[in-house]
């Protein structure tokens, strides 16, 4: 199959295309590189630099590439971003992935896998997290993101795009080659990691006191390449649906720090400061449907696991991509 990848130089999107490619397909990335980075674009993938914001861009991208299937990784994803800066967030992931539903539509796309997001359930009424909980978004990141998933639908019944769903939960660790380099990272994984190299004196924990075991907040970290498996089964799907993918486990963010202690053999002080808005307390998902449906299953269930293959990523990669 020929791809289209929207942010394939991203984080998840770049691991995804070397599964791609490893299984034999063929593969373009279209990446305006704000987030993602040059070096992360696999070399034997086509990059096309342009921004789902310029409606001309996308559409001759994806009638010079007239691709089997997209997959959209392209978005901004920080919570906390999203709250003091929301037009940021419906002009990319939505204004921007409508433009590429319309060009996909005029391309004869039929087939399309969506990076959605847990937190378009905002704070469920019960855990784990299946799809038949009510989405209520409480902050602008995950609200993007379930109105994308209702164009969706309507682009599914009125122009019979296929699309698949993914909501991702915590994705983390690192491939072999590529993995998590934010300009501003934010992410607790990356953060934790910082301190044991030394870049960084202490990690900061947003919150002590949520309803949670240990009083910090609980989160499903999924696998890199466990996303990236889930991506290639979902391209075999003939018919539109959501899936929730997460491993099921959930880690509190001192079990997360601790694990990063094991793994790294430092010491890694952490200081707890005030809760970070927009951020509920506890998820992890309920993942029986995409297991049922597509035969997937994790093969990283243990959050050492995970942190092991980013830190042997961030000790390669002191300096991330370096740009
Ligand atoms: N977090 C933290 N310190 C950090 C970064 C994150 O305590 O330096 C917490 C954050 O408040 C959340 C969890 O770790 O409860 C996971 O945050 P992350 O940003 O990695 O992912 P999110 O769940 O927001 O997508």
């Amino acid at each position: 199959m020929h791809i289209l990848v929207t942010g394939g130089a991203g984080y998840i999107g770049s691991n995804c295309v070397e599964q791609l490619l490893l299984r034999g397909d063929r593969v373009t990335v279209f990446d305006n590189l704000t987030e993602g980075h040059r070096a992360a674009v696999h070399p034997d993938a086509h990059l096309v630099e342009g921004d789902l914001r310029d409606r001309g861009q996308i559409h001759a991208a994806l009638e010079a590439a007239r691709p089997d299937a997209v997959m959209h990784f392209a978005a901004n994803a920080l919570v906390g971003e999203s709250m003091t800066n929301p037009s940021k967030y419906f002009q990319n992931n939505v204004v921007g992935g409508l433009n590429l539903l319309d060009a996909c539509v005029a391309a004869g796309v039929r087939r399309f896998v969506f990076s959605s997001t847990c937190a378009t359930f905002g704070v469920p009424d019960t855990v784990p997290i299946t799809e038949a909980l009510p989405q209520r978004p409480i902050n602008p990141y995950g609200e993007s993101k379930l109105m994308f998933e209702k164009i969706l639908r309507w682009y599914d019944e009125i122009h019979g795009l296929r699309f698949v769903s993914l909501r991702y939960f915590n994705a983390a660790g690192a491939g072999e080659r590529f993995g998590e380099d934010h300009r501003i990272e934010t992410h607790l994984i990356p953060n934790v990691l910082k301190v044991a190299l030394g870049q960084k004196e202490h990690v900061e924990v947003f919150g002590g006191d949520y309803p949670t075991p240990d009083g910090s907040c609980v989160r499903d970290y999924i696998h890199i390449l466990d996303l990236a498996a889930a991506h290639l089964l979902a391209l075999g799907r003939d018919e539109s649906a959501f899936y929730n993918l997460g491993t099921g486990g959930g880690n509190s963010v001192f079990e997360v720090i601790e694990s990063c202690r094991r793994v790294t053999g430092r010491e890694i002080p952490a200081v707890v400061k005030p809760r970070r808005p927009g951020d509920p307390p506890f998820l992890v998902a309920g993942s029986d449907k995409i297991r049922r449906e597509l035969g997937w299953t994790p093969r990283f269930q243990k959050i050492d696991a995970i942190v092991e293959s980013a830190w042997k990523w961030h000790v390669r990669h002191p300096h991330g991509y370096g740009d």
